[in-house]
């Protein structure tokens, strides 16, 4: 085994398409001199992600999280929102930033999504929606969570950032829950740059999610919402159609490298693996471990990696109840469970053209420091 890695092995590393490919999709841009506000290209790759999402509904936006944000809006809420604390921060914010109250829910021990079983403590008269994270890839348990979210009258709001392309059954999981958020940003499974849309179950939404992402304006003369500049230009929908070609070889070489990651991790005593759930196809975007009762804790194996040029993520850590913009508003203790998984998980770097080596290498380095 070599001592040091020359190149660092980071937790991820951005797919690019064959750089020819990607030229010959800009000659167009240059004959229109159309860049931006919803051009060819938008509107292609638009509609090719609807068939390879499985839905009827999508609209595009610049990021995942301004489409958030204005999926948020767009539903025209008051009060309280159900969420996690166990995401990225642009989860609370794009709550908080639309002047909605999150209230943060635990997650369950098994796949770190929110407790479905704790949801029902937390509703108030004030609450109106729930917004969870399929964190990890790792899909909620959708089917009760609608359930609640009917019974109370709640609207429900996915962060999909990282279920591009998961189905449950067969069917996409953007078709769960009144909309769903994707992100297409550079560090994804699948890119476009920078970009992100909301799926979303009525049709009469589209019309508003468009406005929204474009000032909230209606026509030349008229404008009917405080909307912002969301807008996916023509360079990133260029991206998008080129890497949707390339997908599911991607996701493919993933699967491969998750799965020899599992078969060198599984059953050892301290580590913990996502259970998978065998109703759900996967897009291998992330390879969390936790280690919960192992001869070495998360970060003395997170040095001991960065030591050989290997740089695992502490993700998600810290939680947001425990942020410094969220501290004083949110105990910590009131979601042990998520405080406890953030101190004890470890993404692995997990990225198509990772070679298998390295992969080796990092379980190598994970076991020796379980002497
Ligand atoms: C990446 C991500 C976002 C935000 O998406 P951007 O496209 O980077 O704006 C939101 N939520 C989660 C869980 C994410 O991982």
């Amino acid at each position: 085994m070599k001592e040091t890695l020359e190149r660092p092995v980071l937790v991820t590393r951005s797919s690019l398409p064959p750089l020819e490919e990607y030229i010959e999709m800009l000659k167009p841009i240059w004959d229109s001199a159309w860049l931006t506000n919803m051009g060819a290209y938008h509107e292609e790759f638009r509609e090719q992600l609807k068939k390879y999402l499985k839905l009827t509904n999508l609209e595009l936006f610049v990021n995942g999280h301004m489409a958030l944000e204005l999926a948020i809006q767009a539903m025209e809420l008051k009060g309280e929102v159900i969420t996690t604390p166990f995401t990225f921060a642009s989860t609370t914010h794009a709550i908080v930033r639309n002047g909605l109250t999150p209230v943060l829910c635990d997650i369950n021990e098994e796949d770190y999504t929110l407790n479905a079983d704790l949801i029902e403590s937390l509703i108030t008269e004030r609450t109106c929606a729930i917004v969870p994270v399929h964190v990890y890839g790792n899909l909620c348990d959708v089917e009760k969570i609608q359930e609640i979210a009917d019974r109370h009258h709640l609207k429900v709001i996915y962060d999909a950032a990282h279920a591009f392309g998961e189905e449950l059954d067969g069917k996409g999981v953007g078709t769960w829950g009144d909309a769903s958020m994707f992100s297409f940003h550079a560090t994804k499974v699948f890119h476009s740059i920078e970009g992100g849309a909301v799926a979303f179950k009525e049709a009469s939404l589209e019309k508003r999610l468009y406005q929204l992402k474009n000032f909230g304006i209606m026509d030349s003369e008229t404008v009917e919402y405080v909307g912002a500049n969301g807008k996916m230009n023509e360079f990133q929908a260029a991206m998008g159609l080129c890497n949707l070609r390339h997908v599911d070889e991607e996701i493919r070489k993933r699967k491969q490298l998750a799965m020899h990651y599992r078969h060198r991790l599984e059953g050892i005593k301290g580590i913990k693996l996502c259970r998978e759930n065998p109703r759900v196809k996967y897009n291998y975007a992330y390879m969390p471990v936790v280690f919960d009762g192992y001869k070495a804790k998360r970060d003395e194996i997170f040095q001991a990696l960065k030591e050989k040029n290997i740089h695992a993520r502490k993700y998600f850590y810290p939680c947001v109840n425990e942020y410094e913009c969220y501290r004083e508003r949110f105990p910590a203790e009131d979601t042990p469970v998520a405080a406890r998984i953030s101190r004890q998980v470890l993404t692995l770097p997990l990225y198509a053209d990772l070679p298998m080596d390295a992969a080796d290498m990092i379980c190598d380095i994970i076991e020796r420091k379980g002497h």
